[in-house]
């Protein structure tokens, strides 16, 4: 019989010393920041999206660049010279660039102000932890931009794109990061400050003759640029996306005149200084675009064609292949491009084409676009042309089908199976003329090797993404990366390219000798024993300094995979989406208008985001593990410490066991439980899904809180308070109620009980409340509609319950309201495993007998209706047999034009505007347009305002330990579309959003139901 009760979990590693004594003496130096040596900290700084995982020794998060140059300062001091530092910014590092087993010196967190706007000067000054899509929405409405772009841009910060040198779509006009590097203010050894500046002449006398590092790097780069002129215009390529590391081509004029340490240091992934801030040069924005989606029956006919395309001029051509298009299928994005992606009639669109035309005016962009559709004409009907084109003016579909281009890597990770497409030869380019050709050989060494792999990437400069799939769990595969790696490289060698075109080195750096060769790779040593002597700064990336005895790092470095191996099997097996998260950091999207995970945006703790926690849980399977036990065989079977042992071992966590759980536990408490995570993470990693089952476990080795009780219970709880629902608000409405609530069940500031109960409005109206075998005797005339209720609406709102139905009647329909059941929803979110599968089991027999009558269900409370679809099945493993429809979903897909609807509204007094819950809009992407969709049927104005989190989310909001965060979130994204706009024009869908506005703001916005049928009343 296998145990029921988790074990106490030792991390297995602990800190080293010398880095504990670096961190205390740091404090003690008047370091400002933040030290964090706990194992959680350490954990979510232990990955990127590469197929590494090194755990580091402490996460640092600087407030400043003193901070900084404390740090840099304390190792340059001999008795700290066995510590190293690695900065670290988005950490979506392809190949492990900000891996380390060292210091990590996270700059996201704290250093991410925009500091100065100079629009005359046409620079931005900023510091490195500011995120790209955040800078442009700052810059768009002065009319300019920053031009280089990468696909993460919701989370990849400007310090890792210049540490990279990061490119991505547009980069053939646009080229590379450090083309728009204006200045850059370094930290280097020894804490040194520096602000780089391009020199010559006097200014360069000047700095030569500087008696510091300064004066050496500059000496050193003047003498490497001359001396080595012609291996360097040999040996760098000439493309595009030329070489990165150290830039020897570009840090010195090949006369020697000219000097800029910004072009040395961009590239160098950290290895040489740490990047504090920057000015950076902006680019006028072009306000005029086009974008065309050309579908190709193959991919190499979309690969072919680039040449041509080119031609004509585009800002980008994107290719993308048909593994990438079908699992998009899947994803949240299809339903906004499958108009654009359709095939022609007999065709099958095996890969497209994206090309964008920006400019100026929109006489130029009409220009560029007749003569690609004239090029496009000409060659109709021959060999490897599109099949097919779209050209795609508006703003929204061009930024969906972007959207989907840069959604290609996650959606990989979503390939069914064990094997998951992984990042090692991803960024290969070579000159775009050959990129057919390399393409072929390339897939022919893969198909000799049997792997699946998906394919896209920036054909107009020879760049292609390609992801092997592979099961890094398993040696056999973990071999092959080294094997594939040394093919590619010749291959890419062959070709006149680079392995890396894109996304830097990383634990691909024992490659650089082999692309800089026997004669540069000694310069970069050089430069690296000038800067960072002893290999303190990300050792191993890039070049080890000359004289040392230091190792590069290597491309079968320590994998995640071999971690992952330990997890149990049945574990692996049953809890995929924990293993499967590969990294890429979607869920870090600083966008305060996108639903994705607000606990990480309000906390800018990585933690505190589904890959935060999806890490930790896979850890913490990891420990378990290495007892010898599984997670889900504890889950099948019954059992708990007796109360008063996990009495005991509650009250010991509160002085701090030292049990990992307890930082996993923390990690699952600032979860909203959203269900952002379950749709918009491309590998859908449903984290309110396995805490429960964490939480399940853990309360049978700990006691649980109070509060967990009572909002587990609450749903059973208040049908007993609305008997005397006056009564009720009295007492938890008075000091003292309150107060015990705040204390006994660590909620603030409950909501009220609304006083006229459900039935009294109901039946006010004649709304019947009707049983099963009340509905087995109604006709089945497709006028009947069953109406579920929800703890939310039914005591809180009745007003919307009764409202929804009557907008059914005006409607045309003959609703019917199910008497009150619990759902179990609270049940789920707190892990009371076990009692939710007693009430999945009873309301599902309820409801499947009800769908078998042929009516339709229908839920008003979004995140409640839609446990039905989401928890129930998973609960049950296998599908509910019933559907509960959201009320709009139901009525857009009615024809509300037919004569029995025939109803208009009257003067509606304008439109109104419409926020969305989160769970709605992660769960039924098309919940808001549903609503639009009728709105427009009844001839009611309707504007969709796009949204984060209100920050409720049911109890969450409530809950003492979040409130300041709740408010946090709701300022983020609902307060400012709220107060620019009329109150009673404002419409909320979800309840605990109305509660959070009638809280914050001081009133209670409509429900649309309640507003459509004023509107049609009046
Ligand atoms: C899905 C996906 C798509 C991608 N697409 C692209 C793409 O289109 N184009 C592209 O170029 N890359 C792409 N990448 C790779 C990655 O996003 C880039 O390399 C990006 O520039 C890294 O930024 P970051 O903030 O995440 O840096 P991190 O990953 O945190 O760090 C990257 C490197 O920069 C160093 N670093 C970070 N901050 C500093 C600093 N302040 N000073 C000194 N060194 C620093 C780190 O030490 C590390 O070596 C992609 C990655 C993913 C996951
Ligand atoms: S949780 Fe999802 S979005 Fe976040 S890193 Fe993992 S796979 Fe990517
Ligand atoms: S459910 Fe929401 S808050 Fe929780 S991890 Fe997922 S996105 Fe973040």
């Amino acid at each position: 019989m296998p145990r029921a009760v988790i074990p106490r979990l030792d991390p297995l590693a602990n800190v080293d010393p010398s880095v504990g004594r670096f961190a205390a003496e740091l404090r003690r130096s008047g370091y400002r920041g933040q030290i964090s040596t706990d194992h959680a900290s350490r954990l979510s700084a232990a990955t990127d999206n590469s197929i590494y995982q090194v755990l580091p020794a402490a996460v640092l998060f600087p407030r400043t660049t003193a901070d900084v140059a404390l740090a840099l300062k304390l190792i340059d001091e001999p008795r700290f010279h066995a510590v190293s530092v690695t900065a670290r910014g988005g950490g979506t590092g392809t190949n492990g660039q900000a891996l380390t087993s060292g210091v990590v010196l996270d700059l996201s967190r704290h250093m991410a102000k925009i500091v100065a706007l100079d629009l005359e000067g046409g620079s931005v000054t900023v510091q490195p932890g500011v995120v790209l899509d955040d800078l442009n929405a700052y810059l768009e409405p002065h009319g300019v931009y920053f031009a280089p772009s990468l696909s993460p841009s919701n989370r990849a910060t400007i310090g890792g794109m210049i540490a990279t040198d990061a490119s991505g779509e547009g980069s053939r006009v646009h080229g590379k990061t450090a083309e728009h590097i204006l200045e850059l203010e370094v930290v280097l050894r020894g804490g040194l400050v520096h602000r780089t500046a391009r020199v010559a002449g006097a200014g360069l006398d000047d700095a030569c003759a500087r008696p510091d590092l300064i004066g050496q790097a500059h000496k050193l780069a003047v003498e490497i640029a001359t001396s080595r002129r012609d291996d360097i215009a040999r040996t760098f390529p000439k493309l595009r996306r030329y070489m990165t590391g150290y830039n020897l081509a570009r840090m010195a004029s090949s006369d020697g005149s000219t000097v800029d340490l910004a072009w040395l240091l961009a590239g160098s992934e950290g290895s040489l200084g740490v990047v504090t801030e920057a000015r950076l040069r902006l680019t006028r924005l072009e306000r005029h675009r086009a974008l065309f989606v050309l579908r190709y029956p193959d991919f190499d006919a979309a690969l072919a064609s680039a040449q041509w395309i080119v031609g004509t001029d585009p800002e980008a051509v994107e290719t993308v292949d048909e593994t990438v298009l079908v699992l998009a299928r899947g994803d949240v994005i299809y339903h906004k491009v499958r108009d654009f992606l359709a095939d022609p009639e007999g065709q099958t669109t095996r890969a497209i084409n994206l090309v964008e035309f920006r400019t100026h005016d929109e006489a130029s962009l009409k220009a560029k676009v007749d003569a690609l559709v004239a090029e496009l004409g000409r060659r109709r009907g021959a060999p490897g042309g599109p099949h097919g084109h779209t050209v795609v003016w508006d703003a929204a579909g061009r930024q969906s089908l972007w959207n989907l281009r840069k959604k290609g890597v996650g959606l990989l990770g979503n390939a069914p199976g064990a094997r998951k497409p992984v990042p090692f030869v991803e960024d290969t380019v070579v000159p775009p003329e050959h990129l057919a050709a390399y393409v072929r050989e390339f897939r022919a060494l893969l198909d000799a090797e049997g792997l699946r792999y998906g394919m896209f990437g920036h054909v107009d400069v020879g760049c292609l993404h390609v992801r092997p799939a592979l099961d890094l769990k398993d040696p056999e595969d973990e071999a092959r990366v080294r094997r594939i790696t040394a093919e590619v490289t010749a291959l890419v060698t062959r070709y006149g390219g680079l392995l890396w075109g894109e996304h830097g080195k990383g634990f691909r750096s024992e490659l650089v000798p082999h692309h800089f060769g026997p004669v540069l790779y000694p310069e970069l040593q050089r430069i690296k024993a000038l800067f960072d002597p002893r290999n303190q700064l990300n050792p191993g990336k890039i070049a080890t300094p000359a004289g040392g005895s230091y190792a590069l790092a290597r491309i079968d470095g320590p994998t995640r995979g071999a971690l992952d191996r330990q997890i149990a099997r049945s574990d692996r097996e049953l809890l995929p989406v924990v293993i499967h998260c590969n990294g890429n950091g979607q869920c870090f999207d600083t966008s305060t208008d996108s639903v994705m995970c607000p606990s990480s945006k309000i906390t800018r703790d990585r933690i505190h985001s589904p890959k935060g926690r999806a890490t930790l849980m896979r850890e913490w399977l990891r420990l378990l593990g290495h007892r010898g036990m599984s997670a889900t065989a504890m889950l099948a079977v019954d059992g708990r410490l007796p109360w008063i042992a996990r009495l005991w071992q509650g009250l010991a966590r509160v002085g701090r066991s030292g049990d990992f759980s307890h930082e996993v536990y923390d990690a699952m408490s600032g979860c909203l439980a959203c269900k952002a995570c379950a749709t918009q993470c491309p590998v859908r990693v449903d984290v309110p899904d396995f805490r429960a089952q964490f939480l399940e476990l853990y309360h049978r080795r700990y006691a649980r809180p109070l509060g967990d009780y009572f909002t587990a219970r609450l749903e059973r709880m208040l049908p007993l308070m609305a008997a005397a629902p006056r009564l009720a608000n009295a007492l938890t409405g008075s000091a003292l109620g309150r107060w015990v609530t705040w204390l006994v069940a660590g909620i603030a500031d409950a909501p009220l009980l609304d006083p006229v109960r459900a039935p009294e409005r109901l039946a006010r109206h004649g709304i019947p409340c009707s049983r099963l075998n009340d509905l087995e005797r109604l006709p089945k005339d497709g006028r009947v509609v069953v109406v579920l209720q929800d703890a939310f609406t039914t005591f809180y709102e009745p007003a919307v319950l009764e409202a929804s139905c009557r907008l059914l009647r005006v409607l045309g329909y003959e609703p019917h309201v199910l008497p009150y059941f619990d759902n179990g929803k609270a049940l789920h979110i707190k892990g009371f495993l076990q009692a939710f599968g007693r009430v999945v089991s009873r309301n599902t027999e309820l409801l499947r007998g009800i769908a078998a009558l042929g009516f339709p269900l229908v839920g008003i409370e979004p995140a409640v209706a839609l446990t039905y679809r989401d928890e129930y099945p998973k609960q049950l493993q296998a599908e509910t047999g019933f559907r509960v429809w959201l009320l709009q979903e139901w009525l857009a897909e009615q024809d509300l034009s037919a004569p029995r609807h025939a109803v208009r509204a009257g003067s509606a007094g304008g439109g109104f505007s419409l926020l969305s819950h989160c769970t709605e809009q992660a769960l039924v992407a098309r919940a808001p347009e549903q609503w639009a969709r009728v709105f427009g049927a009844l001839g009611v104005p309707l504007e969709l305002l796009k949204s984060g989190c209100c920050g409720m989310c049911g109890v969450y909001g409530h809950e003492v330990a979040h409130k300041q965060d709740s408010l946090g979130i709701f300022a983020l994204s609902w307060k400012g579309k709220i107060d620019q706009r009329e109150r009673d024009r404002v419409l909320v869908t979800g309840h605990s959003c109305r509660t959070q506005i009638e809280r914050v703001m001081g009133f209670t916005p409509r429900h649309p139901a309640q507003a459509l049928l004023s509107a049609l009343d009046s």
